[in-house]
């Protein structure tokens, strides 16, 4: 069946400026890691795609190695552009990065300009695309000088291949660096796409301020801590859930009598506040407007439609706020 995206895609997502640069993110942006590889049903992959845009996501974030097998979860979106949304290109943020283990022997993998330049190419050839909006490095590499992997992204951003150029999981000191070598090369830098959660606060600790002052965008990865922040695991471990799959990052031991406890309190404030724990935790995410964008999964379209539901409740009081922490700090 052929798709036609809906007339009233825009009517009630927010969109919020992506540091001091021009574009705005959509407060939620949909992440491609999971679910969208090559052992997934590309016709659930599809409609995970068409629902996101019909309900005002335009941001679709992928990495040259989401799969599995590494380079599938491009290729999908590159047939789901092809089929679905040839006419609509403008109207997307297509964000990939390279910094993680791609492909054999040395030049496959960190932040040498010969890989992040060569995977830039590969993945474009995957998606079928002449330019990404935004290409990241994906992770510090603790060898290369920082110099050359910043010049690699100028350079892709001169030759046309990407827009905007962001980092991911670089902490503030190297953000710091990254933000002025950039600025210097005259390619500023739009965004840092780090972890952020109630359960992993990291970004806390000074980033985000930094991020903010420097007019730096923020998306914040995992804002579900893969599922176990929302009513997934309550009553034990769905069998088509992520902690279930064999290739996964989050596995049924991460789900301890701990964190159950801890998410059935989270629950009840949700609840009390007239949403679900996964709505709840994405409002909490975007709380301080310090981040743009909370970057999800989702597995199911209802997932989706649950989450952008987020919208309609993001405000916090002090005492929610408080209780929230004490349940955390436990
Ligand atoms: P989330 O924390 O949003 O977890 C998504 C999973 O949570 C879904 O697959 C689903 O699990 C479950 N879920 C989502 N919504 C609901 C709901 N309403 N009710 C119940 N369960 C729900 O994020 P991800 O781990 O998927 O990561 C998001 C994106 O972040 C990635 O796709 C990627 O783009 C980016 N990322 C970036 C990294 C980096 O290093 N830069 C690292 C990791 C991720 P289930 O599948 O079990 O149904």
């Amino acid at each position: 069946m052929s798709y036609q995206p809906s007339e009233k895609r825009y009517d009630e997502m927010q969109y919020n400026r992506c540091g001091k640069s021009g574009i705005k993110l959509p407060a939620l942006s949909l992440g491609l890691w999971h679910n969208f590889g090559g052992e997934d049903t590309f016709e659930n992959a599809r409609a995970l795609i068409q629902r996101a845009f019909d309900l005002g996501i335009t941001h679709f974030d992928l990495a040259n190695n989401y799969g599995p097998p590494p380079g599938s979860a491009e290729e999908t979106f590159g047939r789901i552009l092809k089929k679905d949304f040839q006419g609509y290109r403008d109207e997307m943020i297509i964000s990939t990065k390279a910094g993680y283990d791609m492909w054999p022997g040395p030049y496959g993998n960190w932040g040498s300009r010969k890989y992040l330049i060569s995977s830039l190419d590969q993945s474009l050839n995957r998606m079928g695309l002449d330019y990404v909006d935004i290409f990241y490095h994906h992770r510090p590499d603790p060898e290369t000088p920082l110099e050359e992997t910043m010049m690699a992204l100028d350079q892709v951003v001169r030759q046309g291949k990407a827009l905007y150029v962001g980092v991911s999981n670089y902490g503030t000191e190297e953000s710091k660096k990254a933000i002025s070598i950039l600025r210097e090369l005259g390619t500023p830098l739009v965004i840092n796409q780090v972890a952020y959660s109630m359960f992993n606060r990291w970004v806390e600790d000074g980033l985000t301020s930094l991020l903010s002052e420097e007019g730096v965008g923020c998306i914040a990865f995992v804002p579900l801590a893969q599922g176990l922040l929302t009513n997934r695991y309550l009553e034990g471990i769905p069998s088509d859930s992520r902690a279930l799959k064999s290739k996964s990052f989050l596995n049924k031991d991460d789900v301890t009598e701990e964190v159950i406890q801890k998410v059935q309190k989270l629950n009840t404030i949700a609840n009390e506040r007239g949403q679900s724990l996964a709505q709840m935790a994405l409002a909490w995410v975007l709380r301080e407007q310090k981040v743009t964008s909370a970057l999800i999964g989702a597995s199911k379209v209802s997932q989706i439609e649950e989450n952008i539901a987020t919208l309609n409740n993001l405000e916090f009081s002090n005492e929610e706020l408080s209780l929230i922490d004490q349940i955390l700090k436990k």
